[in-house]
């Protein structure tokens, strides 16, 4: 894992595989937090030692334009985008919440640990699909698939809707399924409109602490509806039965997996440095993702 840069008037919290979090310290938003998204980029699991320029700020940016769409169904964490100069464009200063210990999925597509799921069992989470879907199929309606945080470096858990009734409480558990279903419906069909299918996503939500304007309502945090947060498709490409190409990451997916890279899946070992000719297209991908959704120029 990189080192967090120091931040002055922040002290550092934690690091995941591609944002930092930090407290402010000082200045006009003391006490709260500072998310920075770093250009870092993971594949397979595995942080990779190259970074795709401007990635932090194109997904930072993504992620507040999707705050927007969303701020009738749910408030967001989002207190002001004037950050320190290091980090300009590619971090917010959100409200510290005291966030659920549930990873929040909606999905519209059967693909990935869900895929798995109903292949092993014919359900995903404890709800029962129809038999014949395949990878990619679009479900009959979106269901709330939660999942359990895991540690760093370990897979997140799929747990049923039970399990989060029980750790969170029924009232909480409810919410939390109605609103990351609000939240997809939303975001699927502004993302269809421009020519993406989003398959799954995932949000986390939390509380207001006592000591804030309304203590108790349900916010949403982290990032929202970016590529590392969420499953987007080219329409046009879509054909349920095979692996669809990721909108951001296939270029990099596909150069590891290519003899080209060397790199040996099961070898444990993160894939080798990226060429510059894989970054810039990689880098494209996202600048096109962010223009094709939110309508502006980069
Ligand atoms: P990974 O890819 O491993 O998920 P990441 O780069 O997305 O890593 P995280 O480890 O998810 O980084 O770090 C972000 C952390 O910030 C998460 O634990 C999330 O729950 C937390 N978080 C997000 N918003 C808030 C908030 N408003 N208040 C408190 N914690 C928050
Ligand atoms: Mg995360």
């Amino acid at each position: 894992m990189p080192e967090a840069p120091a931040i002055e008037g922040a002290t550092h919290l934690h690091s995941g595989k591609v944002r930092d979090l930090y407290e402010l310290t000082t200045g006009p938003h003391r006490g709260h937090l500072l998310m920075v998204a770093s250009d870092r980029i993971s594949i397979f699991d595995f942080v990779l030692d190259s970074t795709i320029p401007d990635k932090g700020e194109i997904l930072t940016r993504m992620s507040l334009w999707w705050f927007d769409q969303l701020a009738d169904l749910v408030p967001g964490h989002v207190v002001s985008t004037d950050v320190p100069a290091s980090v300009a464009g590619r971090a917010v200063v959100c409200e510290r919440l005291d966030m659920y210990p549930v990873e929040c999925v909606a999905r519209g597509y059967l693909t990935g640990s869900g895929l798995l799921d109903y292949q092993a069992s014919g359900e995903v989470c404890g709800i029962a699909l129809p038999g014949g879907l395949v990878d990619g199929s679009r479900l009959p309606e979106p269901i709330f698939t939660p999942a359990t945080k895991a540690d760093l470096g370990d897979h997140d858990e799929n747990v049923s809707y039970a399990a989060v009734e029980a750790t969170i409480g029924p009232d909480a558990a409810a919410t939390l399924r109605d609103l990351t279903l609000q939240v997809y419906r939303r975001a699927e069909s502004i993302a269809r409109e421009r020519g993406i299918i989003l398959a799954d996503t995932k949000l986390e939500l939390g509380v207001r602490g006592e000591g804030s304007d309304a203590p108790g309502a349900v916010v949403l945090g982290d990032e929202v509806l970016t590529p590392d947060s969420s499953r987007f498709w080219p329409a046009d490409d879509w054909t349920p039965g095979r692996p669809q190409a990721s909108y951001d990451k296939q270029i990099v997916r596909n150069w590891a997996l290519s003899p080209e890279s060397g790199w040996d899946k099961t070898s444990g070992e993160a894939p080798p440095p990226l060429p510059t000719e894989v970054i810039e297209r990689t880098r494209a991908r996202y600048v096109e993702a962010y223009e094709l959704l939110t309508g502006e120029r980069w």
